[in-house]
């Protein structure tokens, strides 16, 4: 068990190491290039040296699809020196994907101890700003394991947290910290093992001190499940009977050997729960706890809102920033409010490269678009996060978009700003996850005259009639406890529309005002229809714990999840104005456009109603993302 000395001493080396980031990312590629300079790799492009200049000059930035040969070939049990010199211990299943399949980061020793460490680092950090909550408290964090495959090579390919649930440590300190018994989070029925932990965790509701998951949508998910099953778990609450619908023989064990009948818990979850407005709930059912852990960045700021509806001002905290390709960085400030939220670079998780990301289409120089170290990023700018770890991955892009913010120590703070894809496009139109997100957020202070608040969101290109259009759907919750359905003015919901569109970039609009893609349309969705698409994309293999609405659907069938749900069609009534002001406000505020891209911006724009002369709309560019 950690000591109140060792998380002392974790705070300290946070401290030492944030201090001097320099050396010490310096020293990690040093020990990386030492180790796997024989590799057959590395060999290609470095000849068996080991000095920075010539891997900066000679080893390539790569995506996966560049490394998939050689993690396929560990993958099918080639045990030569390919990637590293280490033995490769298991794969992480990454949530992102390579030809529909999950991507396989190799895993070693020494990448696993790390990722031990940064899960102590959360810890102390979250001891720091709350107590101790391993003594004081239990933590009912949602968990759960997500299916593990077999590769022919006989390694595990798992994801992440479930690598993290398997490993002995968590295993001895489970039952101590946390409510849910590892059989429930091991259990492959998500039904079952979500009702049995919310059931633990209502029987030791006293004792809880967090409330958490790792990214929002499960919480949600928990929440809406307790809607749907308050009744039945007050009653197995009252009789200390389990349902039998619970057949998993792990979970029926684990969970009935501390069941008895409880009456007295059953009457008041009763009553908390038995209130038309939910407001608070997570507070009033766990009155101990201080604050709600779980992912609210980047896609998962969309649940915001919801999150603190029901959390009844208990703080929301986004405490890490990271992928099966690395731990990167740490909230350290953990109780600054969501829109806000930034993460310190941890430096010896990895070799951290960013590469410069031209947000604002002005031309860059030859300078400009090198990768740069962790030391050398400027304040305010954007970058894509590139990767290079002691398990073999070497300037790896990790497709994550992210903006400095500021400075720990030395170390540079990044704030998450998107996944690196273009998520809709009808044309030469590009709207990435942040953009749809910017207008989402400022459409969405529409829904305030009604009393509704929106829930989810996603959107598709629809291109079945020319010129296509975009496709919101919304999912909206009354704050009054009803659908929302009466509530939905048209007029209200076309501005909702309008509102949208006047938010997108400049290309979009001037492509929307010269008829090159029609009027955008949204379409709202009964209630639960956010949860069946989290159903069908569980039931295909995502892991629930990891699972992420996707911004922008590409398929379909997952479409038509939406569809068949839709209650109301709104569209945008009039295009949207202000082209010409807006032109430059996707440029930096504190740069001026030189007169040259201003020419350059004026003639995309301009351009745009020839180039839809010369062609019909091409088919959508929809790279789905659904993490
Ligand atoms: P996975 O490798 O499946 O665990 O997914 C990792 C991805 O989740 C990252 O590359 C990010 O795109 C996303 N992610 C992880 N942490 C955060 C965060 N704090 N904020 C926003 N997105 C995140």
């Amino acid at each position: 068990m950690t000591t109140a000395n060792e998380f002392e001493d974790v705070l300290k080396m946070i401290e030492e190491l944030t201090a001097n980031a320099e050396q010490i990312q310096e020293q990690l590629l040093a020990h990386i290039l030492k180790k796997n300079a024989g590799t057959e790799y590395l060999s290609r492009y470095l000849n068996g040296k080991t000095d920075k200049e010539l891997f900066k000059t000679n080893v390539p930035v790569v995506s996966y699809e560049d490394i998939k040969p050689y993690i396929d070939r560990i993958a099918d049990g080639d045990k030569s020196n390919i990637l590293s010199a280490d033995s490769v211990i298991e794969f992480y299943r990454s949530s992102g994907t390579s030809e529909g399949k999950p991507k396989l980061i190799p895993v070693t020793a020494e990448t696993h101890d790390l990722r031990i460490l940064f899960f102590t680092m959360l810890t102390s950090v979250l001891k720091k700003h709350f107590g101790n909550i391993n003594q004081t408290g239990k933590r009912l964090e949602f968990m759960f394991a997500k299916q593990e495959i077999d590769t022919p090579s006989g390694l595990k390919a798992r994801s992440v947290t479930t690598s993290f649930y398997r490993d002995q440590g968590f295993r001895n300190i489970a039952s101590r910290r946390y409510t849910s018994p590892i059989e429930a989070i091991f259990c492959s029925d998500p039904n079952q093992s979500m009702y049995c932990q919310l059931l633990v965790g209502l029987l030791q509701r006293d004792e809880v001190v967090e409330v958490a998951s790792n990214f929002a949508t499960a919480v949600l998910r928990a929440i809406k499940f307790l809607e749907d099953y308050w009744k039945e778990l007050c009653s197995n609450i009252r009789s200390g009977q389990l349902s039998d619908w619970i057949t998993d023989s792990g979970c029926r064990n684990a969970v009935s050997s501390i069941m008895e009948p409880n009456p007295q818990l059953a009457d008041s979850i009763q009553n908390i729960c038995g209130c038309k407005l939910w407001d608070g709930i997570i507070k009033k059912l766990w009155p101990k706890a201080k604050f709600i852990g779980a992912v609210v960045t980047g896609v998962m700021s969309q649940y915001v809102e919801t999150l603190e509806f029901y959390g009844g001002g208990l703080p929301l905290v986004s405490n890490l920033y990271g992928s099966s390709e690395a731990f990167c960085g740490i909230n350290l400030e953990i109780l600054t409010e969501p829109s806000h939220v930034s993460y310190t670079f941890i430096p010896n998780m990895a070799y951290f490269e960013f590469l410069p990301v031209n947000k604002d289409s002005i031309p860059m120089s030859q300078e400009d678009v090198e990768p740069v170290d962790l030391m050398h990023v400027k304040l305010d700018q954007y970058y894509e996060l590139l990767v290079t770890s002691s398990a073999g991955l070497y300037r790896y892009k990790v497709g994550d978009v992210l903006k400095v913010t500021g400075f720990h120590n030395t170390t540079p703070r990044f704030q998450f700003v998107e996944r690196q894809n273009v998520i809709l496009s009808i044309d030469s139109d590009k709207t990435s996850e942040a953009d749809l997100l910017k207008a989402v957020t400022e459409a969405k202070t529409n829904l305030d005259q009604l009393g509704v608040s929106l829930v989810g969101h996603t959107s598709y290109a629809d291109t079945s009639s020319i010129p296509g259009h975009y496709v919101v759907f919304w999912e909206l919750k009354a704050k009054e406890g009803n659908d929302g359905q009466d509530q939905l003015d048209p007029r209200v919901m076309e501005e909702c529309c309008y509102r949208m569109e006047e938010s997108l970039n400049y290309i979009y609009r001037s492509y929307r005002k010269q008829n090159c893609i029609a009027a955008l349309e949204m379409r709202v969705v009964k209630q639960g229809s956010f949860d069946a698409l989290m159903d069908y994309y569980v039931s295909g293999g995502a892991s629930m714990s990891q699972y992420k609405t996707p911004s922008c659907l590409n398929s379909k069938e997952v479409i038509e999840i939406l569809e068949s749900r839709v209650m109301g069609k709104f569209f945008s009534p009039k295009i949207p104005i202000q082209i010409k002001l807006d032109l430059f406000s996707s440029i930096r505020t504190d740069m001026k456009p030189s007169a040259e891209s201003e020419r350059t911006l004026m003639s995309d724009v301009l351009n745009c109603h020839n180039i839809m002369n010369q062609k019909l709309p091409s088919p959508p560019a929809l790279v789905g993302n659904p993490h």
